[in-house]
């Protein structure tokens, strides 16, 4: 079986087989970043100075979300050839924050509705002789 390795280091963890996006938390005012980026908190009425590493909610409702046709123009890298994937916009309830992902394999976006449950998952974004290049995306459903 060939190795899982994140196509960014540090965003995501799929420890146990949990997908969970890896954040930060301030503990002086609660607020919450995805990605982490800075050890600082960045709100700006706030004056922390330090973040506590943190695993953001798997679940969320639907807030948005596109079905993507065309490959984005250079620099940016796309398959050739171009595959169309939707992309998701999935607000977190605990951490009042939306979530950008790409739509998980097999998703069909015509079937989707505003606020509807999603899970996170980690899935491989594309293969090489390395490995499976993961990356985190959004799924329907999740239960209860
Ligand atoms: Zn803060």
């Amino acid at each position: 079986m060939k190795p899982r390795i994140p196509v960014v280091a540090g965003l995501f963890t799929e420890d146990g087989g949990q997908a969970r996006l890896l954040g930060g938390h301030c503990p002086r005012c609660g607020a919450w970043f995805f990605p982490k980026q800075w050890s600082f908190c960045r709100n700006p009425h706030c004056t922390g100075v330090t973040l506590d590493d943190a695993e953001l909610s798997s679940r969320g409702r639907l807030w948005s979300w596109a079905d993507n046709r065309y490959a984005p123009p250079p620099p940016y890298p796309a398959r050739d050839p171009f595959v169309p994937y939707g992309v998701a916009a999935v607000e977190l309830a605990d951490e009042q924050m939306v979530v950008l992902g790409q739509l998980a394999t097999g998703t069909d976006p015509e079937r989707l509705s505003l606020g509807q449950e999603m899970e996170l998952v980690v899935e491989p974004l594309f293969e090489d002789d390395d490995g499976l290049h993961t990356v985190w995306k959004w799924k329907p459903g999740g239960g209860s």
